[in-house]
């Protein structure tokens, strides 16, 4: 419904709750407007925002904003319409008359083209007094921004249904071979069908303009319909699921057997081991209960190639749902839910598809549980969809599969002390060996003169025998861009972004300096900034550069790059995946993008160029992340019958991840963890909350964040950690800081969060601080 605020202002909103008590800070308005028949959201949904709300500390708002496609958000505008009866043009001003005169040419103005027509703002005066003079009218229009999509079609005129009047037709077109042609196209089309024919393809087909086909109807020959299509709409034929394995058999009954006692179950299956298709199996026996699912998966890995193996079981009971889909697209799958289409049966989605409004769910999966961007981080709702998906499922009483080669440390945590269920699955289908590991010392390779470039001798050999080999390779760099800093040999400065606190990074194709975090771009100077000389030198080195070099060591191979600059676009990642697939490209350069999901026969090497610099992240999740990732990446190679192989490059090969990285060691690498985290405090021991202050002023958001910290000290004690400036100091002109409150388990987390907020609002209510931006992340990443 619609409601409104002060004079002029509508909002959109949603009934929460009715009540029959008297407001008595403030006179109750009416409602303006009552936009939808029937609910577009759900109780449960209500329930859900309400957790979200209370855990993730965000308003009931910010829910509603991140949950509701925006075309449900409708906006308000004051449109000005002529007054016909209106007659003393005499009495008006210059500016009123410049309206009015506009108003002859155009039924209605918005009060944005009036601002444009007297070129000024405060435009209100001029819009009142010519309502005084009762020259003009006003009126509030809500806009439904959502427009069904329709798809042109082209039709035999009714008239010409019969076989005789057919053929007077043709022969009257004998002069017309034009025509005649476009009709005879159209009969190949329709091929006996009594179909109607895509407009589209008519014109294609026969080679002609929209003009002639039009002239055609405009004769009475054909017709012209509009359909409605959803946009998303499949129509693959579709194949039984596969049979499964005894392994994936065994596995399969162990999840079904957990989820007659608890509601969650960890799926820990290595690489290539048939998760998916374990996924399919649960899939169906869902749908034939008359449930729906709820398929959760990374943004990255929502390829077409997981959305292509899916529809080919399920064509049309999929709906697909993510950022990179259109507004529109996202409105018809909401609504297809709500009415509980079979086009809503399975919902494969990112992030916030746990957010949709879901009627009948019986079974949620999260793939690739472990992923961090699975949770979000800007802007609130800062929620973890992984956790949000374990609270849908419980309201809805449906089971939750979380699954994961490398399951995050809460999530194996959680296993063990049986919250969740857990099921292991350690072969590959097929017996497909996992892929032999090898470290390559980097620091030794240096020392002995046997690095070209970045290569070591031993991982350009490897290429070189893929290749020959007709087999394809995949090179991780985590890095993207030319080098990540361009420093001055004399005097060590690097230049900086304006904005923010960061070196700039060196991309070199356009000769450019970049923020990642800004977006701010400059030429590379030709001089140093500090000291002038012209020693400006790069250090370090991303995918950009990797691909550069490549092309000089194998000039004869097909090398691509694939990162965030080289994927922009709406089908730019499909498209390289693709040339991967048909063996268009022989070695493919990467950053992370390449770990999520992919299934390609034909590698047999991967190679990781610098394990270090991930090793070396601070964070007390980097060395959980950087196992995660070499997993992952590994896990692309040798996925047919042939053992495929891994090389890894790094200056410290010893390290204990590493070595546990190359033996596929998870309990090791899970109870090394678990240790630090004992011994340090932090998740799953303990949860997090990040309080970050910003502003422009760095005396103020310091002022701020040192109230902040004593208040919180004073509640939690040695639990609070801060505040500090994060590594980078400022992002976007504003300074930044940061407070770590640490939660122990065991502790009341709703009585915390609950005083964390009360020390929010009292901060919030002292006038200096009023302009410091807070920002609250709970469990944060
Ligand atoms: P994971 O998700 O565990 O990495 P996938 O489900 O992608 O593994 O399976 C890896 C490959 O093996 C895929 O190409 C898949 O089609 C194939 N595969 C796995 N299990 C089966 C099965 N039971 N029947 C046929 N093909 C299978
Ligand atoms: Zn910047």
């Amino acid at each position: 419904m619609a409601v409104p605020f002060g004079k002029s202002k509508i909002y959109t909103a949603i009934v929460f709750e009715k009540h029959s008590e008297e407001p008595k800070a403030y006179e109750a308005k009416e409602i303006y407007q009552i936009l939808d028949e029937l609910p577009i959201v759900t109780e449960i949904q209500l329930k859900q925002w309400q957790w979200i709300s209370s855990y993730y500390m965000c308003s009931l708002g910010d829910v509603l904003r991140a949950a509701l496609p925006k075309a449900f958000l409708l906006e308000s505008e004051t449109l000005v319409l002529k007054n016909d009866l209106f007659e003393q043009e005499a009495a008006l001003t210059d500016e009123e008359y410049l309206i009015w005169e506009a108003l002859e040419h155009q039924s209605k103005l918005k009060i944005q083209d009036i601002i444009k027509i007297l070129d000024r703002k405060g435009v209100l005066s001029v819009v009142n007094s010519l309502l005084a003079k009762e020259a003009i009218e006003v009126k509030e229009e809500i806009y439904e921004q959502y427009k069904p999509k329709y798809v042109k079609y082209i039709q035999l005129h009714a008239d010409h249904q019969t076989e005789e009047s057919l053929h007077l037709l043709l022969d009257g077109l004998t002069r017309a071979p034009k025509q005649r042609e476009i009709m005879l196209c159209f009969f190949q089309l329709k091929q006996g069908s009594n179909e109607p024919v895509l407009f589209k393809e008519l014109i294609k087909k026969s080679n002609t303009t929209s003009t002639v086909v039009q002239a055609l109807v405009k004769k009475g020959v054909f017709e012209l319909i509009q359909i409605r299509e959803d946009r998303v709409s499949f129509d693959t034929e579709i194949q039984p699921i596969h049979d499964l394995s005894v392994p994936q058999k065994e596995a399969l009954d162990q999840i079904k057997t957990i989820f007659k006692e608890k509601e969650v179950c960890l799926l820990h299956g290595v690489t290539s081991s048939g998760k998916t298709e374990i996924y399919s199996h649960l899939i169906s026996q869902t749908l034939e209960q008359g449930k729906q699912v709820l398929y959760l998966l990374p943004e990255i890995a929502l390829t077409t190639h997981i959305i292509n193996r899916l529809q080919q079981f399920y064509g049309d009971k999929i709906s697909v749902f993510h950022s990179r889909y259109s507004v529109d697209e996202r409105v018809e799958v909401w609504n297809n839910l709500l009415t509980r289409s079979d086009k809503a049966q399975i919902i494969l989605g990112a992030r916030s598809s746990v957010l949709l409004p879901f009627s009948n769910l019986g079974l949620i999966i999260v793939d690739e549980e472990h992923e961090t961007s699975f949770k979000q981080f800007e802007p609130s709702p800062r929620y973890h969809a992984r956790d949000t998906a374990i609270m849908l499922g419980f309201l809805h009483k449906a089971n939750v599969l979380l699954g994961s080669a490398t399951p995050s440390v809460e999530t194996f945590y959680n296993a063990k002390q049986s919250k969740y269920g857990y099921v292991k699955l350690e072969t590959r289908f097929g017996n497909v060996q996992l892929p032999e590991m090898e470290l390559v010392d980097i620091k030794e390779k240096h020392r002995k003169k046997r690095m070209k470039g970045h290569f070591s001798d031993r991982l350009l050999s490897l290429i070189e025998e893929a290749l020959s080999e007709k087999e394809q390779v995949i090179l991780f760099q985590n890095r993207r861009g030319y080098s990540p800093v361009v420093e001055c040999s004399t005097c060590g400065v690097a230049p900086q972004c304006p904005n923010c606190d960061v070196s700039l990074t060196f991309h070199k194709f356009n000769n450019e300096l970049k923020c990642h975090y800004c977006g701010h771009q400059q030429a590379l100077p030709k001089t140093c900034p500090a000291c002038e000389n012209p020693t400006l030198d790069s250090k370090g080195f991303g995918t950009e550069q990797i691909e550069l070099e490549l092309k000089e060591l194998f000039p004869d191979t097909k090398v691509a790059r694939m990162d965030l600059d080289t994927t922009r676009g709406k089908y730019g990642y499909q498209k390289i995946l693709q040339s991967f697939q048909d063996h268009d490209i022989d070695i493919l350069v990467g950053t992370q993008m390449l770990t999520k999901g992919l299934d390609f026969k034909n590698v047999s090497l991967v190679g990781v160029l610098n394990a270090d610099n991930l090793l070396n992240f601070p964070d007390f999740r980097a060395h959980e992340r950087t196992y995660q990732l070499m997993v992952q990446v590994s896990g692309r190679a040798g996925r047919d019958q042939k053992r495929g192989k891994v090389a890894i490059q790094s200056f410290n090969p010893y390290h204990q991840i590493l070595q546990q990285v190359t033996v596929h060691d998870y309990p090791a690498m899970y109870q090394d963890q678990m240790n630090e985290r004992h011994q340090f405090s932090y998740p799953p021991l303990v949860r997090l909350v990040r309080i970050v202050l910003k502003h422009k002023d760095f005396i103020k958001v310091d002022t701020a964040a040192n109230w902040m910290g004593k208040s919180l000290v004073n509640s939690f004690g040695d639990q609070v950690l801060g505040p500090t400036s994060p590594s980078i100091g400022r992002i976007r002109n504003k300074y930044i800081k940061s407070i770590l409150i640490k939660i122990p388990s065991g502790v009341a987390l709703k009585q915390s969060k609950d005083q964390i907020q009360r020390i929010k609002d009292s901060f919030l209510s002292i006038p200096d601080f009023r302009a410091v931006q807070v920002i609250v992340d709970v469990d944060c990443y």
